[in-house]
């Protein structure tokens, strides 16, 4: 804590000086290279996107604003809010030379395609989306008492499906009834079907030590050079995967489903992730997979089980597909 309260006043001191230092010394570092990764100094991304540095309170840090775009950065975290979002960085800003260092990377696959959203070729249109219920069969998922996940599961992806559809969409699912399905079968039958975006949906649990936690986390594949976000041992190499083609989509989509989730239903923001999940890595077309909260938390899990609530959570997806869809869609 002590050391965080140095590291913060430090960083008050470097931005106030950041002006002076700037003129007096042009030649100052703009890209460093640590522990093999390229940097690159925030400031100086600000400036060439005609961002600025506008304020410095409490633990938010570094805050970078254009127009209504706001995006904060804090010393030492992956933690970035952009636009009032949670959105986990790969790798966290370093306090280099007097100021903030953020990865090339996540210029490259978490900010710019936020700031800059990516584009379908012409004509190329969102028509049909797979929807994956996670678990099945004999692999439950999250137990709450006799509660499955696999059950819920299903039942929003149901829900999902029924709204998709009145929205004017094509909705496959990879299961319709409580089987299991292999991982690699989900993101093939989506190949196979003609999905242009695969959404895997589970609900989540932590141990019982930690019941007090709750709320929603949407995950996109991990960018091929940097490590997960929570992956659970799965996919631990770092290569690049087909997943992977689509970097700037997931991120995209990921945000779009994440912010619209956040600020429609009464949860917390846990941000938007990075994961190596196998039916991320597989998937031909832009992925992401939704933790709609948590079953081990004594209230956000009667809320899982009411029709209600996840109605409302359907519609909040539907909402965020649909504003991705608008976005990338270009004209015929
Ligand atoms: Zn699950």
């Amino acid at each position: 804590m002590k050391a965080a309260v140095t590291m913060l006043l430090w960083w008050v001191l470097a931005l106030a000086g950041a002006t002076a230092f700037a003129q007096s010394s042009p030649s100052r570092a703009e890209r460093l290279n640590i522990a093999g990764k390229g940097y690159v100094r925030l400031s100086v991304w600000a400036r060439a996107n005609n961002f600025e540095i506008r304020s410095v309170k409490k633990d938010e840090i570094a805050q970078l604003t254009k127009g209504a775009s706001r995006l904060v950065f804090t010393a030492d975290s992956k933690q970035a809010q952009i636009n009032g979002i949670n959105v986990d960085l790969l790798f966290p800003i370093l306090a280099r030379n007097g100021g903030p260092y953020i990865a090339q990377l996540d210029l490259q696959t978490t900010l710019h395609p936020l700031l800059f959203p990516p584009k379908n070729n012409a004509g190329s249109k969102v028509r049909t989306v797979c929807l994956d219920p996670g678990h099945g069969g004999k692999q439950t998922g999250t137990l709450d008492g006799s509660k499955q996940e696999k059950k819920y599961t299903l039942l929003l992806a149901q829900e999902l499906r029924d709204q998709l559809v009145r929205a004017g969409l094509r909705v496959t699912l990879t299961r319709t009834t409580d089987t299991l399905i292999d991982l690699p079968v989900r993101t093939d039958l989506a190949r196979r079907r003609g999905a242009d975006l695969f959404v895997s949906l589970h609900f989540n649990g932590a141990s019982s030590s930690k019941n007090e936690v709750k709320g929603i986390e949407v995950y996109c594949l991990t960018p091929s050079g940097a490590s997960s976000t929570n992956a659970r041992g799965e996919g631990a190499g770092a290569g690049p995967m087909p997943g992977n083609r689509n970097n700037e989509k997931n991120m995209f989509l990921a945000y779009q489903v994440h912010k619209s989730l956040v600020k429609s239903l009464p949860t917390e923001d846990r941000g938007v992730r990075r994961a190596r999940f196998a039916v991320l890595r597989e998937a031909q077309m832009p992925a992401v997979l939704i933790e709609g909260g948590y079953m081990s938390h004594p209230s956000e899990s009667k809320k899982i089980y009411d029709p209600v609530y996840r109605r409302e959570m359907a519609h909040a997806i539907v909402d965020g597909l649909l504003a991705y869809k608008r976005q990338v869609e270009t004209g015929d």
